[in-house]
């Protein structure tokens, strides 16, 4: 049988964003992806009895990064980080880049590079464990607004997390998931798997409960930024567009300003 070594906690910060504190306990490491804030972090790590062992960041981003100072200082954790945003992280001590196998957590991770929300963002997934960090690139129902990227870019992005296993199980940056549902449920409104995934989401969210993680492969059926090559689905909304490219990217304009 099959045993998940990590325990995955989730920690809320700012009013949105997510830290994932990743516990081995067989091996007794401890690992956090994205410390916005160290506050929170430091409080559960105490509630614990955890030492810090290492940060890992997905981003630049402040509400991503914006604790790493404080609990380097506190606990000498190692920093790792994408090598394409070494200029813009400070003290970053592994630097990672596309491909890249390393060890999180005890675990054996795959780095994948996905431009698009930044230029230089990485999500991070171990296989043996069936998870994805997937930071600002794809969010539940919904995809990271594109700032540094092309629109090409993140679509390409979208795509190698898309290949990823079905049974994978997605932790995203940030509890997006109500607006996104809404933006999703304009768009493909006769979705039946789209209107029970929605149906899941209000109840958890009524329970004040987060919404992740959420699976891939259900995902896949149902996040519309996932589905910009899927003809049935571009024909079943009535917009009319050469490619895949442009169709993503007329949906990421829309619901930009949705
Ligand atoms: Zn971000
Ligand atoms: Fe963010």
């Amino acid at each position: 049988m099959w045993v998940k070594m990590l325990e995955i906690n989730i920690i809320e910060a700012f009013s949105d964003n997510y830290i994932y504190l990743i516990r081995n306990e067989t091996k007794n490491i401890t690992s956090v992806v994205d410390p916005g804030e160290s506050a929170p972090v430091i409080r559960f790590l105490k509630s614990k009895g955890w030492h810090l062992d290492e940060i890992v960041n997905t981003h630049h981003h402040h509400d991503h990064i914006g604790g790493n100072t404080e609990l380097l200082e506190i606990y000498k954790s190692k920093l790792i980080g994408p090598v394409y945003d070494q200029n813009r992280i400070s003290n970053i001590d592994i630097l990672v880049s596309d491909n890249e196998l390393i060890n999180v957590a005890g675990v054996k991770t795959k780095v994948i590079h996905t431009p698009g929300h930044t230029l230089g963002h990485v999500c991070f997934y171990m296989e043996d464990e069936k998870c994805l960090f997937s930071g600002d690139t794809m969010f539940y129902l919904g995809c990271g607004r594109v700032f540094e990227g092309t629109m090409d870019q993140m679509w390409s992005s979208l795509l190698r997390l898309r290949f990823l296993p079905n049974d994978t199980l997605v932790y995203c940056g940030h509890e997006y998931t109500s607006s996104n549902a809404k933006f999703a449920k304009h768009i493909d409104p006769n979705n039946k798997l789209l209107d029970d995934a929605i149906v899941e989401i209000k109840n958890k969210r009524e329970k004040g409960l987060p919404t992740i993680p959420f699976e891939l492969g259900t995902e896949k059926n149902i996040n519309p930024f996932l589905r910009a090559d899927d003809q049935k689905f571009i024909d079943s909304i009535n917009l009319k567009k050469s490619n895949p490219e442009k169709f993503f990217s007329t949906m990421r304009l829309k619901k930009d300003n949705f």
